[in-house]
């Protein structure tokens, strides 16, 4: 599955149904964990997930009229998430520990409504659809890849959002048949470094940039975290900086997927074989430096893309052995030691002379071609 989060801008009036939505079934989720609550403290008894949906067919079909003009679906969902909650209490009870009980959620504690695609919620002509809110008014800004399973409205300080959950798939477009996409094989194929000065380095010498905007992101999240450290802790000045910085982490997160979509879009389309290199996950949460973590969360990004982009394509991409990839020489294979800050590799027995990040990109294509061919 993949996950993509678009910007909606609802009117006047499509903000006040949309809050009475929200409204609504925070109500249903409150009414429904009464419900438990009463029943478990005053008569020991235990209250499921299908009781409480025959019980909100009832309350509809008596004209309730907080939950008459709301979608059924939605409403289920919203008994689920109640349901899962408790679920998670019991099983915290369950482990001897002493969790707080699940608690009633005020007004600035629910902030999203579930969605089953496309009941009740539809892409249409360039707004979405949402069933008793009208077309929003949304800025899709790169096409949807696939099916479109669930969608999550969500309301953000005075922001609204919807985000989807799509499972990636061959995607029917104009003039361009599933078939035909499968059939656009090129033969090239291609292996990629990931840097810290470049996003992604081809082994054709080629250079992706992280756009511009998520440069200005990344330089903004650095100022907020050392201001969090200059400040005292527990204190209302740090904790509102760090309210800063989560908001901005979401934001650097989103531009990220952009930027990750739009680069693997053009990789899928020129490359058949695409090497990366094998992150080894593990060693990266060790790693407590900064610059190295927020890189690599990028990473794992862009190769989750990557990958379910090319599987949609019928393309491959296969996943090397990452050591030495920097220091071994790809004309003859030597091992020519470099720190980080030596950017051009070297080498004293062939003579090569390259890029140090693009010697790295043309191993991991040497070594993507082997993994292929023993397959
Ligand atoms: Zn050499």
């Amino acid at each position: 599955m993949i996950s993509y989060k678009f910007r909606l801008y609802p009117n006047k009036e499509q903000i006040e149904r949309l809050n009475k939505q929200l409204d609504s079934h925070r109500w249903l989720y409150n009414q429904a964990l009464e419900q438990r609550k009463t029943a478990y403290e005053q008569k020991s008894e235990s209250i499921n997930y299908r009781m409480q949906a025959a019980w909100l067919t009832q309350q509809r079909k008596a004209s309730n009229q907080r939950v008459k003009a709301v979608n059924v679906s939605t409403c289920q969902r919203t008994l689920k998430r109640m349901d899962k909650a408790f679920a998670a209490f019991f099983r915290r009870v369950k482990a001897g520990e002493t969790p707080g009980y699940p608690r009633f959620k005020g007004y600035n504690r629910f902030n999203s409504l579930e969605y089953t695609y496309s009941d009740g919620i539809k892409i249409k002509d360039g707004s979405l659809y949402v069933q008793h809110v009208g077309n929003v008014r949304i800025r899709q800004h790169r096409p949807i890849e696939g099916k479109i399973k669930t969608a999550i409205i969500k309301r953000k300080a005075d922001k609204w959002f919807v985000c989807f959950s799509v499972e990636p798939g061959p995607q029917p477009q104009p003039g361009r048949s599933f078939k035909a996409l499968k059939l656009l094989r090129t033969e090239e194929s291609v292996g990629l470094d990931m840097g810290l000065f470049h996003l992604v380095i081809t082994s054709d010498g080629e250079f992706f940039d992280a756009p511009k905007y998520l440069r200005k992101s990344l330089r903004r999240l650095r100022i907020i975290q050392r201001c969090i450290a200059r400040r005292k802790e527990g204190s209302n000045r740090r904790h509102k900086a760090v309210n800063k910085l989560q908001r901005l982490h979401d934001y650097v997160a989103n531009q990220r997927r952009d930027t990750a979509h739009k680069i693997s879009r053009k990789l899928v389309d020129r490359y058949d074989l695409i090497a990366v290199e094998n992150l080894n996950v593990s060693g990266m949460v060790k790693n407590h430096r900064l610059a190295k973590s927020i890189s690599d969360a990028a990473w794992s990004t862009f190769q989750d893309i990557l990958i379910s982009k090319a599987e949609n394509a019928g393309k491959m991409v296969v996943k090397v052995d990452p050591k030495y990839t920097s220091q071994e020489c790809s004309g003859c294979g030597k091992i020519v030691k470099k720190d980080l800050s030596v950017r051009v590799h070297e080498c004293p027995d062939c003579g090569l002379m390259l890029d140090r990040d693009v010697n790295a990109a043309k191993n991991i294509l040497a070594r993507g071609r082997r993994v292929q061919e023993s397959t």
